[in-house]
């Protein structure tokens, strides 16, 4: 159970921290609006002077800008010790978004990804969202060329159900996958997603880890987001859910305590001791909150306290009324 300092990528040479940095609030314009560019650029730095080397990124965080801005920071570090995973699957050329996975697509999202970032290479890229109609293994074709071209490392997929990955992963090219999933949406390890990924050495990379926020502790009553922040129509902010979630949180509290910790930090440990789950990237609005997650790296959890939480949160799983956070449409 205890976590080790890299965590090898699928079938890929790609070795990551356990813990990396969910960038979809750097370059703004997603789901979460108004980070200043420097803000954003602040959350990068924070990541990578302390001990984070994956930033998690993607096309459609800000339509290129969340890119940009962490393309610029990186060439303040050492490109060869940052794990860049970025995304792409989206088409709004028509004025609408429309999802593409044809081979030609994801080539040329792959090519304009490397220009924005300013690298030649990618070291993880996921199609974002599957499409309708192209065949799954297909799509993972185009990017095991890209891959045996070096312009990327490792092989990703994202939103794809069970049955889309086992349809993509038909060649056994499939490196990692990246959902939703957290100890409040379990629902990916009672339906066995995990366990297939667990089976033929695909990584697993859950995101939304800290539900929002809602898993770091800080909320202990009903809270009013301002209309433009999507939390305030998702159902795990709303009564009678919420509720429940909030005692399960206080069962942690005790446990940080005695780690001298904070309740996510202790979350996010609980993750990276998970054997399901390979890298956990939880994201973030303000550095400082990005260092207090560093410091998870540090924490071990006793067999009895990762028993203890895993047993409260047990059960807990997806909603089917209120808004999910990463519908494509
Ligand atoms: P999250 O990790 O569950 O929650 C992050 C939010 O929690 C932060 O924005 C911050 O919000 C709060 N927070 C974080 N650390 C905190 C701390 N130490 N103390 C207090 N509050 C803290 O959700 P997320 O950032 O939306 O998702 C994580 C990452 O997953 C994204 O950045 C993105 O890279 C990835 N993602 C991927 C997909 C996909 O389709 N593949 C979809 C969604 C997300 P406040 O300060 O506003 O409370």
């Amino acid at each position: 159970m205890k976590k080790s300092s890299f965590v090898k990528i699928g079938h890929s040479d790609v070795l990551a921290t356990p813990l990396g940095l969910g960038t979809n609030a750097v370059g703004g314009y997603n789901l979460f609006p108004n980070l200043k560019d420097d803000d954003g650029r602040a959350l990068v730095r924070a990541a990578l002077d302390n001990g984070i080397n994956l930033l998690d990124t993607a096309y459609v965080y800000g339509l290129g800008h969340s890119e940009e801005l962490v393309g610029e920071v990186m060439k303040e570090y050492d490109r060869d010790k940052i794990i860049l995973a970025t995304k792409g699957a989206q088409d709004f050329s028509s004025g609408e978004q429309v999802i593409d996975n044809r081979p030609e697509f994801l080539t040329d999202q792959v090519n304009k990804s490397l220009k924005r970032l300013g690298t030649d290479y990618i070291d993880i890229f996921y199609i974002h969202f599957p499409d309708h109609d192209t065949p799954k293994a297909e799509a993972v074709g185009a990017l095991q060329k890209l891959k045996e071209a070096g312009k990327i490392r490792a092989i990703g997929i994202s939103n794809f159900s069970l049955d889309q990955i086992k349809e993509a992963n038909a060649d056994g090219y499939v490196d990692i996958v990246e959902d939703e999933f957290s100890l409040l949406h379990q629902d990916h390890l009672t339906e066995g997603m995990l366990d297939y990924l667990h089976d033929h050495q695909i990584s697993f990379v859950p995101y939304f880890p800290l539900a929002s926020g809602l898993l770091t502790g800080k909320y202990d009553h009903k809270i009013d987001f301002p209309a433009d922040d999507i939390r305030s129509q998702i159902a795990d902010f709303t009564e009678p859910r919420f509720s429940k979630v909030l005692k399960a949180v206080d069962v942690v509290r005790p446990i940080a305590k005695t780690h001298q910790a904070t309740v996510a930090q202790v979350v996010l440990a609980w993750y990276m001791q998970n054997p399901l789950i390979s890298v956990v990237i939880p994201g973030a609005k303000r550095a400082e909150q990005v260092k207090a997650n560093a410091h998870a790296l540090d924490i071990t959890l006793t067999d009895a306290e990762y028993r203890t939480i895993e047993q409260v949160f047990n059960g807990f799983k997806h909603t089917t009324s209120g808004k999910s956070l990463a519908d494509p449409e």
